[in-house]
């Protein structure tokens, strides 16, 4: 039987570890964290992240934990709108936007019903050392076991371990901005003004803020862990101070913006807020996959393309990942074909993720606009061009999975 070890239960790691096992190999996935679980902020997943997931036979999963996406409208922080909904709606020439928000502990949960009774889970394992050589099967340990097996998946995240040791060129760089996510459950939930239900997105001066709806408020709604999702991105360094310091932070930088933005920093807990560093990887590894005895590791999801969250598309391209990785490997036997099958994935996968990565730092350009000339100049390009961020997001919603 063809065996894979796969490196990190995040979203790529538990999305390839299930598409792996459900067509017959023999999976092992290593976790550090001392269980699997999501942490408690919400994801967009756009159309790619969508096709992606019905493509690893997780549509029904997906379809129970949904809400609809926010509108893509943009405002300045007095409420006025940048770029109206209708015309940020109208920009996939692909049919309509089946974007969908989902709590990422309910992601979490699908994609670990999604693994089966089969695969072999380990958590509390930290891999620490990565064994490439010529004949070899590839190997990975945590200094005390190794795993070998025909695949080795690498999707241990920004920091990972394993591309460190095959592609030490990329290095994880901050990439200037902070940004913190919540969920506020319904129950202790701001109510929402009128024409708030649409959420959206709104730029200031390098801040930003956006918020979404998960289900309806005294309805389980599409999500089993409903409330008011929001993020928000300042420029600068990654915060060190307690929870409490960087709440109130928040709520002075954004004081005089629009509501509800107000009311729902009002109604976040510091237990609600999870501060993420922001990091993207310079330059992405020149190859995917490294080939070691009759099959080789892959990177996959963040490990292999980290890059700022400006487009919200790192977790839909780990699943675009996943699902391409599964197709290529479905009939790939040690040896030749496998070494094959991992040379198409960089071959496919790369030059895609390279272009999104491109389009995510200009975008990211656009939304650390600082000063008021240049607020006053990308605020009228915007208006010139209202679907200007649009397009840029649009190369990575049209993916289609492979046949
Ligand atoms: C503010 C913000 C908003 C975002 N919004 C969106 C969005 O709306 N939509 C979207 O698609 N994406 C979004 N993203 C991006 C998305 O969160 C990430 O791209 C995605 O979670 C990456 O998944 P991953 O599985 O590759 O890595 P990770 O989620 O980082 O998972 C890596 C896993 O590997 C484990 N691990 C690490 N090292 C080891 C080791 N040595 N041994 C064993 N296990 C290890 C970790 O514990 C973890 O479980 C956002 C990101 C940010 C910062």
């Amino acid at each position: 039987m063809r065996s894979a070890v796969v490196v990190g239960a995040g979203v790529g790691g538990l999305a390839v570890a299930g598409a792996l096992a459900r067509t017959g190999w023999q999976v092992t996935l290593l976790e550090r964290g001392d269980r699997l679980r999501g942490d408690s902020a919400a994801l967009v997943i756009w159309p790619n992240g969508v096709r992606a997931l019905y493509a690893l036979g997780l549509g029904a999963g997906l379809d129970a934990i949904a809400s609809p996406a926010p509108s893509r409208g943009v405002r300045r922080p007095n409420g006025q709108w940048l770029v109206q909904p209708d015309v940020a709606a109208g920009e996939d020439e692909d049919g309509p936007d089946s974007s969908v928000v989902v709590h990422r502990e309910d992601l979490h949960d699908t994609l670990v019903a999604g693994l089966g009774e089969r695969i072999d889970i380990r958590t509390g394992v930290g891999v620490r050392t990565v064994r490439l050589s010529g004949g070899d099967l590839p190997g990975v340990g945590d200094g005390r076991t190794t795993w070998e097996a025909d695949l080795v998946v690498a999707a241990d995240g920004v920091d990972s371990i394993v591309r460190r040791r095959l592609a030490p060129e990329s290095t994880a760089v901050a990439a200037g901005c902070a940004a913190w996510r919540a969920v506020i459950p319904w129950y202790r939930a701001p109510k929402l003004p009128e024409g708030a239900a649409t959420g959206g997105e709104t730029l200031g001066h390098g801040h930003r803020f956006r918020y979404a709806l998960l289900g309806e408020r005294g309805s389980a709604g599409g999500s089993s862990r409903g409330g008011i999702y929001w993020a928000a991105t300042v420029p600068g360094a990654y915060r060190p101070e307690p929870s409490a310091a960087q709440l109130a932070l928040l709520r002075r930088w954004f004081a005089d913006w629009h509501g509800p933005i107000g009311d729902i920093l009002a109604a976040t807990e510091p237990d609600d807020l999870i501060q993420h560093p922001v990091a993207e990887l310079r330059p992405i590894p020149r190859t995917f996959a490294f080939p070691s005895g009759p099959g080789g590791f892959v990177l996959l999801g963040d490990a292999a393309h980290a890059m700022s969250h400006h487009l919200g598309q790192g977790a839909c391209l780990a699943l675009e990942d996943a699902a391409t990785l599964r197709s290529l490997v479905h009939e790939a036997i040690p040896g030749r074909s496998l070494v094959s099958a991992l040379e198409e994935y960089t071959a496919t996968r790369r030059p895609r993720v390279a272009r999104i990565v491109r389009q995510s730092r200009r975008v990211g350009a656009v939304y650390a606009a600082n000063g008021n000339l240049v607020v006053r100049a990308r605020n009228a390009a915007l208006g010139l061009t209202p679907r200007l961020l649009g397009r840029a997001g649009a190369v990575a919603r049209q993916w289609r999975p492979p046949s």
